[in-house]
């Protein structure tokens, strides 16, 4: 008899299954969540032990092994392997991909969870020095040292030198010189990660309003899972509530997960918890390096970091004393990952909460109609702070007939100038949101009708005068702006407004003030971004102009008027969330305004002043506008009142597109209950990106097992499809984006 166990391994590659390993045929047993190198087709790949079976499809014989073992203790703990086959079960994704997506990039590609570091430490020689008396001489070199000495034996790895002594390296060549410091490789360890720099004491916040006191008391008497929307005007307090909750656990000796939207992770935001809570949070953002990302990782994977604060992909960090999670801004929509595995962070954070059986909050000023109807029907705990905490009144809205404005070509309306001009004469700042960059959406010419369009994808270049260049904003795609119609001569012409020429019409109208832009052009840079909110919040810019980045949660203190240019796009959206999505844009966006003594003014731009849209926002603010997109939903069987799940495919003949989906559709329909509705396919709105032709197939139902159901066998069968070669194709469940 063979007692050797098979080994269930996830490896990354597309396809929905496990493969069979055989262990090495020496050294320990192989534990279930423990990283193995294997072989698989000609490629060397890094897989992840899901499981131990006594038996295979495949004979002992035909079984390969792995080729090595590269934990020697289970690296992913039970609770992250069961949300990592949870997310893969969910989303239809395959679960090796699923596991590429949960780890680390250090840890995907197999190097060690501790991996070798060089190691900068004080020499014995150092402790003959008088610090005092080298500070006096070279203050730089002092710290250094005396920051290393601080250190102990172990010294300090390059990466946290950069960190705390950015400029370090001058400094080290001359205590080098001296034989006072020196520079080791070694493995990092457990030791290092728990030697973090001293914090200082934290600092008191306010004291709570009655609402903050109440909703904090609520949260607080939780016993086991329970899921809180914490809807709060923009500035209600919410993260002083959240902060209050966080100190609990702490104390309690549990740990915290926070997931805010990519754009909320600020320098800002880091320092305020830093000081408020005295400990320094394991971040995990798109910023950080692989090494930096790791150390993070391990930090709260060992328990050390008692605070996470991350991005959608955090949701998947091990934490083994997890006691409580909160998702900051649950309405944005950067917490569901639009590609490869689509999953939700918010939804996979309440998942997991449930599972760990401790609380989630979700906060949100504009929850999405999904949490309010988990309200509804009592599933989730509805909690409100209904006015701005200290005492700000909230903003006034206004909205600004624009129908007859012929000459605003730059998106600037004689109202909003003069209201610009009076809101900077009273010492105010200005900020103005216009969801699209560039000079121009459409060059055109008026001599023939030509459009300037891309090449690859069915839309228009954007002109951007800067650079004197046509961008496409969906491929990327871009050439020289040429002056004169290729076809008749013609002088072309930019209609409609971008933020740059906004910006040109600003400087020209506003001459001596300080205009600052900011969208993802004028951030290129690393860094950029941060410097340039960082301006705007000390008041440096007298107006802002700027796109989504603008809108969340940033806390502008001089801010008191906030101009939206161009507020139709989503009144006749083609999505059924247009409605909800505006107005959590323009709720988000106005909420800028007047957070502190003086109130705020919101002039909001349209052509079509008298939509009821504009009625019911003015009147009845979000929580108006939420009320009646869900009975809306409700009418026309629309999510939340359904489930939707999409399936995607694009290739370069439409043909193949329709093709596939063609038979997509036919064995939905075969497995189909009666109660999941198959819509399509068709084509996408935008039927060619990137030369690559696009059309969707829709599921819609009130049974979540039957669609599951569905999904799981047709996933099986399109994975074996031939037609699928030609193909590229995903599984989309809860779309946020329909198209
Ligand atoms: P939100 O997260 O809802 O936008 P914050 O927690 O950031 O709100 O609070 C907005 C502002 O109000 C911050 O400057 C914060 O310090 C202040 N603040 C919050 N709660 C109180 C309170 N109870 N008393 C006074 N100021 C408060
Ligand atoms: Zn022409
Ligand atoms: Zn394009």
């Amino acid at each position: 008899m063979n007692a050797e166990p098979i080994l269930k391994v996830a490896v990354p590659v597309p396809l929905s299954r496990l493969f069979d390993y055989l262990p090495p045929t020496s050294g320990a047993p192989v534990a279930v969540g423990s990283r193995v190198g294997v072989t698989f087709g000609r490629q060397t790949l890094v897989g992840l032990v899901l499981g131990l079976a006594t038996d295979s499809e495949l004979s002992r014989a035909q079984l390969k092994r792995v080729n090595s073992v590269l934990d020697d203790k289970p690296l992913i703990p039970d609770e992250l392997l069961w949300l990592i086959r949870f997310t893969s079960d969910y989303y239809h994704h395959p679960v090796g991909e699923v596991v590429a997506a949960a780890l680390p990039v250090a840890l995907r590609k197999g190097e060690a969870l501790y991996p070798e570091q060089d190691f900068v430490t004080a020499t014995d020689a150092s402790a003959g020095i008088d610090l005092e008396v080298l500070h006096k001489r070279a203050p730089k070199q002092a710290e250094l040292l005396e920051l290393l000495i601080d250190s102990g034996g172990n010294g300090l790895d390059t990466g946290s030198l950069n960190e705390t002594l950015p400029h370090w390296r001058r400094v080290a060549k001359a205590l080098s010189a001296k034989g006072l410091l020196g520079v080791s490789t070694r493995r990092t360890s457990a030791a290092d990660a728990t030697r973090v720099t001293e914090m200082p004491e934290p600092v008191a916040g306010p004291q709570l309003n009655a609402a903050q006191e109440a909703a904090v008391a609520t949260m607080r008497a939780s016993d086991g899972f329970a899921a809180y929307v914490l809807d709060g005007v923009t500035g209600s307090g919410k993260t002083e509530v959240y902060l209050h909750l966080i100190a609990d656990i702490l104390q309690a000796g549990g740990q915290v997960l926070v997931l805010v939207p990519e754009i909320g992770l600020t320098p800002q935001l880091v320092n305020r918890f830093r000081a408020r809570l005295g400990i320094e949070p394991a971040l995990l953002h798109s910023g950080l390096n692989n090494t930096e990302r790791l150390a993070s990782w391990r930090r709260a994977a060992l328990g050390q970091a008692q605070l996470v604060l991350g991005t959608r992909s955090a949701v998947f960090t091990p934490l083994p004393d997890l006691a409580l999670v909160i998702v900051d801004e649950e309405h944005d929509h950067s917490l569901k990952q639009q590609e490869g595995l689509r999953y939700s962070a918010r939804d996979l954070a309440i998942v997991r909460a449930k599972r760990a059986n401790i609380p989630v909050v979700l906060g949100s000023a504009t929850p999405t109609l999904e949490m309010l109807k988990h309200c509804i029907d009592e599933n989730y705990v509805h909690v409100r702070l209904p006015t701005r905490a200290g005492g700000a009144s909230p903003p006034a809205l206004h909205v600004v007939d624009v129908s007859n404005h012929k000459s605003n070509a730059d998106g600037l309306g004689d109202v909003l100038a003069k209201a610009i001009d009076r809101h900077l004469t009273a010492g105010g700042q200005v900020l103005l949101f216009l969801n699209r960059r560039g000079f121009a959406p459409t060059l055109i010419c008026p001599g023939c009708g030509e459009l300037a369009e891309c090449r690859r994808c069915d839309s228009r270049m954007t002109v951007h005068a800067r650079e004197h260049r046509l961008r496409c904003h969906h491929c990327g795609a871009n050439r020289p702006l040429d002056a004169n119609c290729s076809s008749c001569g013609s002088q072309m012409r930019s209609l409609g407004a971008g933020t740059e020429r906004l910006e040109d019409a600003l400087n020209e109208r506003f001459p001596g003030r300080v205009i600052t832009r900011i969208d993802s052009d004028s951030t290129q840079r690393k860094g950029a971004m941060h410097e340039a909110l960082e301006a705007a919040t000390l008041g440096e810019a007298d107006i802002l102009v700027g796109t989504q980045m603008l809108s969340k949660g940033h806390h502008f203190p001089k801010l008191t008027l906030v101009g939206v240019i161009n507020a139709d796009q989503g009144l006749f959206g083609t999505d059924f969330r247009a409605d909800e999505r505006m107005a959590q844009t323009i709720v988000q966006v106005a909420g800028r305004a007047g957070r502190e003594q003086v109130q705020g003014e919101v002039l909001i731009q349209s052509a079509f002043p008298t939509h009821p849209f504009w009625e019911r926002l003015l009147s009845s603010g979000y929580e108006g506008v939420a009320a009646e997109a869900l009975r809306e939903r409700e009418a026309t069987h629309w999510p939340p009142y359904c489930r939707l799940a999409l399936i995607r495919a694009s290739a370069h003949q439409r043909e193949d597109v329709h093709a596939f989906l063609n038979v997509a559709r036919q064995q939905s329909v075969a497995q189909a209950a009666d109660s999941v509705r198959i819509l399509g396919p068709v084509d996408a709105v935008m039927a060619r990106k990137a030369g690559r032709y696009r059309a969707q197939l829709l599921l819609q139902t009130n049974d979540r097992q039957a669609l599951h159901a569905l999904l799981r066998t047709l996933r099986q069968s399109l994975e074996a499809e031939p037609l699928a070669r030609k193909v590229r194709w995903s599984v989309d469940v809860d779309p946020v984006e329909l198209f």
